[in-house]
């Protein structure tokens, strides 16, 4: 079977079509600048035997964009299917699936749940709604499919995501912690467990997704049991624009003293912090380095703080496990930064956490790496992070069911 994944934001849109009887991607691509005013979009597409197809066209709705995606994926010459019909089912990626959605096939119940849901995942929920609904309308004839990044979360208990303010607030506007990034963090301790060779299910593991959003996540016998994302992708670590967890009067005491609305202090903490807010220099770890590396004292600053959260973090959630047999990074920092991994490593042997800075800094970037030393009681693994593989085996799962 072929399963089309779609991972659609406001004004992009990333795809991905897999064979899944071998697990290969056929093609991927994406567009940009969705409905942006004034300016054409952009797609690029590529199948692996071939150079990357890349053009400008005007794409003034998700519709138009997944349009022009089928038919690159039906295209003679730059396509790899015959017909759209060869396509079995799609899985799109939502982040928020709120208390409900996890994995679902989507019917008319789960599109007005999504719906509903808008007002606590204003920024994701809407673009997600448009590309299922352009696809079903395009593909009416298969199964469409929700994976939630918040799904893996389903099982944690009630001490990890209720938030010690009044109850009411968790009854009347659900407000509590629904943890993000959850397809990666499964992947990689799926993955963690194959190598190892033993049983997710006899496993204690922290995993750290490190990229421009960042999360932590624990996980006991296979199941994720606390994470440091919360009622929305902001809490816990530290990233590019995001500050992560800071003292909630901040926020309030800001807002009086500058006069800043709710969005405008919004726009503050999503978009003006973390690397960006602390180095003044970008969001970007790769650049922020390079001017810490030049002298820079905030750049290096920046990089202090960012160490000393995910310190601080991966602490609390081993004392939360009890322990920890496994520790493994990923994502765009995770698995190609080895300065970074060496930092966050740095004095953790009481927890059992040693790393051979050989073999780390030795990895090549974006690989799979075990970089455990010897004396190490926990296992160090490096491992690339494959959300639309593991939202297409998921799809491939509800569908085949
Ligand atoms: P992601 O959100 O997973 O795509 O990760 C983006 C982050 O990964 C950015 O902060 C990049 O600076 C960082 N990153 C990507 N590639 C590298 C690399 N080769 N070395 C260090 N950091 C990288």
């Amino acid at each position: 079977m072929k399963i089309l994944v779609i991972n659609a934001g406001s004004s992009s849109l990333k795809y991905q079509l897999f064979d899944m009887d071998t697990g290969a991607v056929l093609a991927k691509g994406g567009c940009e600048k969705i409905g942006v005013e004034g300016s054409l979009g952009i797609i690029t597409h590529k199948r692996p035997d071939k150079e990357k197809y890349v053009t400008n066209v005007a794409l003034p709705d998700h519709n138009t964009a997944l349009q022009i995606v089928l038919k690159l994926l039906t295209d003679p010459e730059l396509g790899v299917i015959a017909s759209v019909d060869e396509i079995g089912s799609v899985g799109h990626r939502i982040v928020h699936g709120g208390e409900k959605l996890t994995v679902n096939i989507v019917g008319e119940e789960e599109l007005k749940y999504l719906y509903s849901i808008i007002p606590i995942n204003p920024l994701h929920a809407p673009p997600a709604i448009k590309a299922i609904e352009a696809c079903q309308k395009l593909m009416p004839s298969i199964k469409h499919v929700v994976v939630a990044d918040s799904a893996f979360y389903r099982n944690m208990p009630p001490e990890s995501y209720i938030y010690p303010i009044p109850y009411e607030y968790y009854e009347t506007y659900k407000v509590r912690r629904y943890g993000f990034h959850g397809t990666s963090h499964r992947y990689v301790s799926g993955e963690a467990a194959k190598y190892l060779g033993r049983d997710l299910k006899d496993l204690k593991m922290i995993t750290c997704h490190l990229g421009n959003g960042s999360s932590i996540s624990a996980i006991r016998n296979g199941i994720c049991v606390d994470t440091t994302m919360g009622f929305t992708p902001q809490e816990g670590m530290m990233m590019g624009t995001r500050s992560g967890s800071i003292d909630p009067t901040v926020v309030t005491f800001l807002m009086k003293q500058t006069g800043m609305t709710p969005d405008q202090m919004d726009d503050v903490l999503n978009r003006k912090s973390g690397f960006l807010g602390i180095s003044g220099v970008s969001p970007d770890c790769r650049e922020v380095m390079v001017e810490e590396g030049k002298g820079d004292a905030r750049s290096h600053l920046a990089m202090q703080v960012f160490y000393h959260y995910a310190k601080k973090l991966i602490g609390a959630l081993v004392a939360e496990l009890n322990g920890v047999d496994v520790l493994v990074f990923t994502a765009g920092i995770g698995e190609n930064d080895p300065v970074v991994r060496s930092n966050i490593c740095r004095d953790m042997d009481f927890l059992g956490i040693k790393i051979d800075d050989e073999v780390n800094l030795a990895m090549k970037r974006g690989t799979f790496g075990d970089i455990t030393a010897p004396d190490s009681r926990v296992k160090v693994l490096v491992i690339p992070t494959d959300e639309e593989y593991m939202i297409a085996k998921e799809t491939y799962d509800i569908v085949t069911k």
